[in-house]
């Protein structure tokens, strides 16, 4: 078992001169800090330079920690420039105006996802953990997980999430959804954004989630929000050594200010630069008394600067630069000082050290690491502030910052005022909280986290259950040898005995199955329970002839096919609460287009798998709220299910059924082996309450009580055809 990490990129800069340079980036130093105990191994696009004849030569310690995967120049640019960049970068950071969608870029988009995915696969074990990372590789988790190498695979967006309205402009908005929903888990760093990706799988797909987890073609596939952190150690010990310390004296005592703002950015439009000068200019203006006492540091680090775009805004930004030193300027003092390059890591972290404020105006940012790191890099005796727009994922995780909405230059230049005011006493207090923060949550816990989730669905389903191989010989005689009385099998019907149906009324008793329930029950020693939520008569049409017992309405009635009589198991009183139900759900099914109201002898259900997704959720949430509050204290219980809300009967419940039969049941036989087949929640009711021993057996991946698990529904025949041709020993007569 191994955990193989996939990135767009390897985490090497460039080859040169028989060099692989390392690079550095959060996601590097995140996950080079992580000890597990199985060994890593990195995959992404090859580094500039590197040929799969120069990568032959690398040492094997390179070869075995690193996979290259070779990508044509034109398809590269396509994937990343025409897509990555220009598409999901801008809509993702809310610059739908800026998207440039390209269907024959799209092509290429999906051709490099796959070639990733391929050679992934050709290189995963059964067992691996494979985390795929960030918007360049959306479609790789469905890839692989078409390709069925029985791995775990996690996703996570190192972006935000768009607001739904936004994300569903995207021309391929499906492809990318499904291309995700490939991962067993799928990670955030905000809770906002995880609430938009539900809100656009609810929009797009129809798949409703409750923001921990979501069924999906059949598995459960789990959601979580990981914000993530820095190298906390590597930046406190850094800036607390000499060279560090070296750059801060030297320009301690070339200062001619008093204050200094400091803004470390990549010169990208989500970073909202022009709107920093706007804010700075407004706080020059509105505090006079700060002109020639505050300067604003901008380190604005080169990105994409082949781009026009990009070009334009430099600019723009450019422009702005020199219209407020023009403006504010005086002999030895520069309003805004404005860098357009990278500084080296100690340098870096003197001016962190320097700076009164750091100031971060992002239109949006996923995280926004800089904060981060200034308030780890500060000197605990005169600590500065961070000023943060509150479009950053890191406003969400850093509680003492000063908060800004960066399009709101007044307000945010009132705020920078209020941080370079505030008191010391104040700004230790503040940093003090948020460095304790950081030190107990680093990248390295980040990434643990993550991994950790990841994994533990895999114990917990290994612990729990027990995957039925039906064509195994060995384990299947092991499973049969194990029933060693006269076999009581509860049979669920929709999903279990036959295939979901678009209409209910379409899944009628296939005449094989049929068949196949004779010869089962035709075995002296077996005897067959259908519980159903479906109505008596239905199930009577259905299992006619066959010497079946059939509890319908989720057992609040009982045909006993050796009786040939039908009661009801029903004793409180209906008419308390049916009437009431009847009328509120009425009202709704008038209210809300598509949705129908489907009345039963002890339950009464209201279906809106035909109304618009989002305004059906929502009024179903509110009938559920006005059923509870209503019907309260009443002897009904109210459900919901998939795309239907329910007023049954409290004793309607195969939970509630199962222990009432058992009970009459054991009082006639001995010693019988009870066998329970089910595959949706109403069934679970039942999986609790069987005595320990039990055989009770889940179809599908969803969460469940049950001891075994089939894939699919049509495992079941196979299994009902193998008990029904087992040569059975001859049972003890019943006492
Ligand atoms: N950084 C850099 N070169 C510099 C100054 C800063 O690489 O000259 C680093 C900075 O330390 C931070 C990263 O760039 O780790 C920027 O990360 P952030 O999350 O703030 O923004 P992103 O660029 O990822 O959108």
């Amino acid at each position: 078992m191994r955990w193989i990490i996939v990135s767009n990129r390897l985490p090497f800069s460039k080859f040169e001169n028989g060099e692989l340079k390392k690079s550095s980036g959060g996601l590097v130093t995140a996950l080079s800090g992580v000890h597990t105990e199985a060994p890593m191994l990195w995959a992404g696009i090859a580094p500039d330079g590197m040929t799969p004849s120069l990568w032959a030569e690398q040492p094997d310690d390179i070869k075995k920690a690193y996979h290259p995967v070779f990508v044509n120049e034109s398809d590269y640019e396509h994937y990343y420039n025409g897509i990555s960049n220009d598409v999901f970068w801008p809509l993702f950071h809310y610059e739908g105006g800026r998207i440039k969608f390209d269907p024959v870029n799209w092509q290429s988009f999906m051709a490099v996802n796959r070639q990733i995915a391929d050679a992934i696969a050709e290189i995963s074990q059964p067992g691996d953990f494979i985390w795929v990372h960030d918007f360049h590789l959306f479609l790789v988790p469905q890839y692989l997980r078409e390709r069925d190498l029985n791995v775990r695979i996690g996703f996570f967006l190192h972006i935000p999430f768009p607001s739904s309205e936004l994300f569903r402009q995207l021309p391929v908005r499906e492809e990318l959804l499904k291309g995700v929903l490939g991962a067993d888990l799928i990670g955030f760093h905000d809770y906002a954004y995880l609430r938009h990706f539900c809100n656009a799988l609810l929009g797009v797909l129809d798949v409703d989630s409750n923001m921990l987890s979501l069924h999906w073609q059949n598995r459960n596939i789990r959601l979580g929000v990981f914000p993530v952190s820095i190298d906390v150690e590597n930046f406190m010990q850094t800036a607390a050594g000499p060279v560090t310390e070296a750059f801060y004296q030297r320009y301690k005592a070339n200062r001619h200010y008093s204050h200094l703002v400091l803004g470390v950015d990549r010169l990208d439009y989500s970073k909202g630069l022009i709107l920093k000068l706007q804010m700075f200019k407004a706080l020059l203006e509105q505090h006079p008394e700060l002109q020639g006492q505050v300067s604003l540091l901008q380190i604005a680090i080169p990105t994409r600067q082949d781009v026009e775009e990009y070009q334009k805004l430099r600019a723009e930004f450019e422009r702005l630069v020199g219209e407020i030193n023009g403006a504010f300027s005086r002999p030895n003092y520069v309003p805004v000082q404005y860098m357009y390059s990278s500084v080296g890591f100690q340098e870096l972290l003197a001016l962190y050290q320097l700076a009164d404020v750091m100031l971060v105006t992002s239109r949006r940012d996923g995280m926004n690491l800089v904060a981060l790191e200034y308030i780890v890099s500060q000197k605990l005796d005169n600590p500065g502030m961070v000023v943060l727009s509150e479009f950053t994922g890191a406003a969400s995780m850093l509680s003492s910052v000063l908060t800004i909405n960066p399009w709101d230059a007044f307000g945010s230049a009132e705020k920078i005022y209020q941080a370079l005011m505030m008191p010391l006493d104040e700004r230790q207090l503040r940093n003090q909280a948020m460095q304790e923060f950081l030190k107990g949550y680093t990248a390295t816990d980040w990434a643990a986290s993550f991994m950790e989730e990841l994994s533990e669905d895999v114990v917990s389903i290994e612990r729990l259950q027990i995957e039925m191989k039906l064509l195994e010989p060995a384990f299947m005689d092991n499973f049969l040898s194990r029933i060693t009385s006269p076999l009581l099998l509860f049979l669920d019907y929709d999903g279990t005995l036959v295939p979901i149906r678009s209409e209910p009324k379409l899944a009628t008793l296939p005449e094989s199955t049929r068949e196949l329930l004779m010869k089962l029950t035709s075995l002296p020693h077996i005897e067959v329970v259908i519980i159903s939520g479906r109505d008596l008569n239905f199930l009577r049409e259905q299992f006619q002839g066959v010497p079946v017992s059939l509890a319908a309405e989720h057992g609040a009635k009982l045909y006993d096919h050796q009786r040939d009589e039908s009661v009801s198991l029903i004793w409180t009183a209906i008419d308390a609460w049916y009437p009431s139900a009847e009328r509120i759900m009425t009202d709704y099914s008038r209210r809300v287009p598509g949705s129908l109201v489907e009345h039963k002898e002890y339950s009464i259900a209201w279906h809106y798998r035909k109304s618009p997704a989002e305004f059906g959720r929502y009024q179903a949430r509110k009938l559920k709220e006005e059923l509870e509050v209503g019907l309260s204290n009443l002897p009904v219980s109210i459900l919901s299910g998939d795309k239907v809300i329910e007023a049954r009967a409290v004793e309607a419940n195969k939970g509630y059924f199962i222990r009432n039969f058992l009970e009459s049941y054991f009082s006639e036989h001995a010693q019988t082996a009870i066998m329970a087949i089910g595959d949706d929640v109403t069934d679970e009711d039942m999986m609790q309450v069987l005595p320990d021993g039990s055989f009770t057996i889940k179809v599908g991946k969803a969460q469940t009580w049950a001891r075994y698990r089939l894939a699919e529904q049509s495992d079941v025949l196979t299994l009902l055809k193998t008990l029904s041709e087992h040569q059975w020993p001859n049972f003890e007569p019943e006492a």
